[in-house]
């Protein structure tokens, strides 16, 4: 049987239930951690998972998982998975495809009745967007020992409620949150086949893209601190007008990131001054930086041309700045092995395929420095993701299947 039009319809079957879990119909899927819609598709998830030969079980922060056992049940694990939150109105494609696309892996390896070396772990990760608590990937790193009591009394939602309060409501015990770490000695690989959520592919024609490495990145506010006065009054050369710094500041933005030459992407996102009034100078304006690039040492050239400019012009009037490092993760490399693996595949099949570099963070990244991890991406139509126009092709996401299956059979007898 053709496996890529057996995945084809199975993962369009199951994308059409489980775009129904959302709690805005009609204006994109909305799937918030502990929701009510959450629970709506880990119950389908669990019966899908079960249909397609797996054991299941969901774990005490939502992840929910199925196992396909090897012949030898101490062997070591292949853990293939996407996560199953939305953002707020986004797409039926991000995370959720690649959920749907490892459930078919798994449905494959075991109707193929090829014996198995590894166990194989699919994982639907909860909470990898952070948009109920800020930080994200709460699933993965529950399981890779990130995350503690302390953090999950910590991380509260907008009205206060903590982690721990959700897990309690959802009928976890957040004492036995340290249980949850996997033993990464029994893990072989880490797999995740996600939507590109960005033009390239799309763009250049391509069928697939094999993730080489995972974006470093720094994110920060930075707040100026000047003085309200009258903007009739008050001689240029007397202001300390901090909307006129940070402007200064955010427009070389652009221009130091493509200094780098390797991809480097540099964004001011979010612009806040006080009083916000057209006739004052402002006293104080607040305004973030996204930086991100392959390389952690241009993440580090830009930081610092940033902070040097903002010294420079905060200097000159007198004005002052603080910067606060809301998060500095450091860039990921792939599996070199893996990514070659799945690219040889992809020669054999006749797809059309490129290596590139994942700009958005993913489950992935959490496993990529302690087990060999790889990422599939499919096309997004029009790099669109986060918004309901998101649309990636069944049949390319059939094909990420593929070439993860013919990798994953190889693996299961060598
Ligand atoms: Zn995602």
């Amino acid at each position: 049987m053709d496996i890529t039009y057996q995945a084809e319809c199975d993962i369009k079957r199951r994308l059409k239930q489980l775009r129904t879990y959302t709690s805005t119909p009609g204006k994109g899927v909305t799937r918030l951690p502990f929701s009510e819609e959450a629970k709506g598709a880990v119950a389908y998830l669990k019966a899908e998972m079960e249909s397609a030969g797996l054991k299941t079980f969901v774990d005490l922060v939502g992840n929910v998982r199925g196992v396909l056992p090897a012949e030898n049940v101490d062997a070591p694990t292949i853990i293939m998975g996407s996560h199953y939150d939305t953002v707020k109105s986004g797409g039926e494609y991000d995370g959720i495809a690649g959920v749907v696309c490892a459930v078919s892996v798994a449905e494959l390896l075991a109707q193929s009745g090829i014996p198995r070396k590894y166990n194989l772990e699919i994982i639907a990760f909860n909470d990898e967007e952070g948009m109920m608590f800020g930080s994200g990937c709460l699933g993965s790193k529950a399981l890779t020992g990130q995350i503690d009591r302390h953090y999950i009394e910590h991380l509260t939602d907008e009205n206060g409620i903590s982690i721990r309060e959700w897990m309690l409501r959802w009928g976890s015990d957040p004492e036995k949150i340290d249980t949850l770490k996997l033993d990464m000695e029994k893990v072989k690989a880490f797999f995740e086949i996600h939507i590109e959520q960005g033009p390239v592919l799309d763009e250049k024609k391509y069928e697939l893209g094999i993730v080489t490495g995972i974006v470093g990145l720094l994110r920060c506010m930075a707040t100026i601190e000047g003085r309200a006065d009258h903007a009739g009054t008050t001689p240029m050369s007397m202001r300390q007008d901090t909307i006129n710094i940070a402007s200064k500041v955010i427009s070389r933005l652009d221009g130091l990131a493509d200094r780098e030459q390797n991809g480097t992407v540099a964004t001011c996102g979010f612009i806040r001054a006080y009083p916000n009034a057209m006739n004052v100078i402002a006293s104080k304006t607040e305004f973030t930086m996204d930086i991100r690039s392959i390389s952690d040492d241009s993440v580090d050239r830009v930081q610092e041309e940033v902070w040097a400019l903002l010294d420079e012009h905060t200097a000159k009037c007198g004005a002052s700045c603080d910067v606060d490092i809301k998060l500095r993760q450091p860039a990921v490399r792939m599996s070199g092995e893996l990514v070659e693996r799945l690219a040889g595949k992809c020669r054999e099949h006749d797809y059309k395929y490129m290596e590139m570099v994942s700009g958005a963070a993913h489950d992935a990244m959490v496993f990529a420095d302690k087990v060999d991890t790889v990422m599939v991406f499919v096309p997004s139509r029009n790099g669109r993701s986060h918004c309901p126009e998101e649309h990636s092709e069944y049949a390319d996401l059939a094909k990420a299947v593929q070439i993860v299956f013919d990798v994953m059979t190889d693996m299961m007898v060598e």
